[in-house]
């Protein structure tokens, strides 16, 4: 079925509105897309780049350590080398001279103690041998560290002093006699400095011993909590070697809860955030050094560019949106316009049709008039032919006697009578003549032409004379007014016409009544001419009255009326802008008044 353009426009619309909606979902699908892809990008970037931070700082840190570590790697030998410990180990020299070097040693190496072990691992001097808390006469031989130097001729180890309860590196050297081992000498090494400077730092930096208890650390909640969980084995050890009197290391929670590889990095839940964490491991030692980074800027960085590129995304997808919108609603304008101009075009067409279509109807009913017209007047004539016939043999006869007594006073050569005869034989024959034309004049078709000046007087004189055989005929007397009539605006002939038509009707009425008469009056009402055909007959009942101007309706039964003349008495007065009406007369009959606007010289006329 065929859609209209409003059903079009609508449809058109309707699709526009399910392709804006599948496009904002596309646009809000990609760019979610966008963040998602985005934000995993951050993600890792900054993962990658805390992993190389972390690695940095692992190594950087690692050197740190080691470097102060190995700052004290031979203090224990040199001092194992010196006379007066010697001496002391061999029982020649004094506690006090031993005492007194250990002191100076210490303070000018910045080791924290300096102290010397007999074979038995008993303490015989100690720079701190005059101080509380003093390790004279102590037995460390349960120490690794005495155990590993007497065995090895070196040894370290990192614990808390079982006298002092300070945490501290023990760098130990076996001093050896030409007979085999004399004693071992310990320096104590304070590694707290390292610790409050990662702390300044911020830096959530550890380092763990061989069986993964943090022992330093720039985080104070950290220190002395295994990064693992703790096997029976290290419980074990931790418990033989008093490495950490009196913390109760064994019931602390681990800080990471699974296992370490050293070097790879893996990421942590704290209180205080995600972190990604990392370990190295410090040889020969065995201790773990245990660094972490907090994700948060990570995570906020990757926010930040995810809300960037979200944002980018949607205007370049608002600005493709516009632009794409701009478009359609140019086309759309555009198609719209088109359905429109080729709907007024339709309608053009139709109303070209529907003109040239009126027209069509309009002339042939204008045709029809003219025929119906011609056909009234052909009737009007019929009615009028045995009084026309008449009028004209009357003549003919007389122009006949008055030629045969032309031809007798020929005869007699009576000149002056033959020239009277011959007058009035030629009077005859324009009287005749006159007829005629008139006659032919009201027989021709013409259309209406153009409005002219029409003599109104003439009009009525050539209707009279017309209509005249006729009322003589059956004895109606015609009057007509002398009163000079104006000029009107209109065609001579068919005024004439129309004239003929309502004298002739008038005749008719009066031949059938008793007094047969009827007059024709005309005057000036305004700027309108008025004309006024009285006549004497029966007058009109309601019923003809209401039909007169019916087509086809005639009360003349014997078949002398078409019923047309009325209806084309008035079509043609209102041609010219006039009226007819009917009234009755006061003594009985009928006064016809026809009404026909001036022409504009004789309103001037009447005027002045
Ligand atoms: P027709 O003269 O052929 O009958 P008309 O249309 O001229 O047709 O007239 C219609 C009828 O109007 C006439 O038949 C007649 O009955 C009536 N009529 C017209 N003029 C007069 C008049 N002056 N007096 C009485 N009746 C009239």
């Amino acid at each position: 079925m065929p859609q209209s353009g409003g059903n079009r426009l609508v449809n058109l619309w309707s699709r526009r509105a399910n392709r804006a909606i599948l496009a904002t979902c596309l646009v809000g699908l990609a760019v979610v897309s966008l963040c998602t892809t985005v934000w995993f990008l951050a993600v890792h970037n900054g993962t990658l780049r805390a992993e190389r931070d972390l690695t940095d700082r692992l190594t950087t840190t690692q050197r740190a350590v080691e470097s102060e570590i190995e700052r004290f790697r031979y203090l224990p030998s040199v001092v194992g080398e010196d006379g007066r410990i010697r001496d002391h180990l061999l029982g020649i020299g004094t506690s006090n001279q031993a005492n007194s070097y250990l002191q100076a040693v210490r303070d000018m190496s910045g080791a924290d103690e300096v102290y010397l072990l007999d074979t038995g691992g008993l303490t015989l001097a100690a720079s701190n041998w005059d101080e509380p808390g003093s390790f004279v006469g102590n037995n460390y031989s349960f120490r690794p560290y005495f155990s590993d130097a007497m065995r090895d001729g070196a040894g370290r180890y990192y614990a808390v002093g079982v006298t002092t309860g300070k945490p501290g590196y023990f760098l130990a050297a076996r001093v050896s006699g030409p007979d085999g081992p004399l004693g071992v000498v310990v320096a104590k090494v304070d590694m707290a400095p390292i610790e409050v400077t990662w702390s300044k730092a911020g830096e959530l930096t550890g380092i763990a011993d061989q069986i993964g208890i943090v022992f330093l650390s720039g985080r104070q909640d950290w220190k002395y909590r295994p990064l693992d969980a703790l096997t029976p084995a290290a419980l074990a050890t931790l418990d033989a070697e008093r490495r950490y009197d009196g913390i109760g290391v064994p019931a602390k929670q681990p800080i990471v809860g699974r296992p370490l590889l050293s070097g790879a990095s893996l990421v942590l839940d704290d209180p205080s955030g995600a972190l990604l964490a990392s370990t190295v491991q410090i040889e020969p030692d065995g201790w773990t050094l245990f660094s972490a980074l907090p994700l948060a800027p990570v995570y906020e960085e990757a926010r930040l560019v995810t809300g960037i590129a979200g944002l980018a995304g949607l205007l370049a997808s608002a600005i493709v949106l516009v632009l794409r919108q701009r478009r359609q609603f140019t086309r759309m304008k555009l198609e719209q316009n088109a359905v429109l101009e080729r709907r007024v075009g339709e309608r053009t067409e139709a109303l070209h049709h529907e003109i040239e279509e009126r027209k069509r109807t309009e002339a042939q009913l204008r045709d029809m008039q003219e025929n119906l017209i011609h056909a009234a007047k052909l009737a009007a004539l019929g009615r009028m032919s045995a009084a026309i016939v008449h009028e004209v043999s009357q003549p003919l006869s007389a122009l006949e006697n008055t030629l045969a007594a032309s031809g007798l006073h020929a005869d007699n050569k009576a000149l002056p009578e033959v020239k009277r005869n011959l007058v009035s034989a030629r009077d005859l024959v324009r009287r005749m003549q006159r007829t005629v034309k008139h006659l032919r004049t009201f027989a021709s078709r013409k259309d209406a032409g153009a409005l002219q000046p029409v003599d109104l007087a003439g009009v009525l004189d050539a209707a009279c004379e017309i209509v005249s055989p006729r009322a003589r005929e059956i004895g109606v007397l015609l009057e007509r007014d002398s009163v000079e009539a104006p000029a009107v605006l209109g065609n001579g002939p068919r005024l004439e016409q129309a004239f003929i038509n309502l004298i002739l009707n008038a005749v008719d009425a009066a031949g059938t009544g008793e007094q047969r008469q009827v007059g024709i009056g005309a005057g000036i009402d305004g700027d309108n001419a008025v004309v006024a055909i009285s006549d004497t007959g029966p007058g009109m009942p309601k019923e003809v009255r209401d039909r007169l101007f019916e087509p086809f309706f005639t009360t003349k039964t014997s078949g002398g009326g078409l019923g047309l003349g009325l209806s084309i008495t008035r079509t043609i007065l209102e041609e010219f802008g006039g009226s007819v009406c009917f009234a009755s007369a006061p003594g009985g009959g009928t006064v016809t008044r026809v009404m026909l606007p001036l022409h504009l010289a004789s309103r001037q006329a009447v005027a002045s």
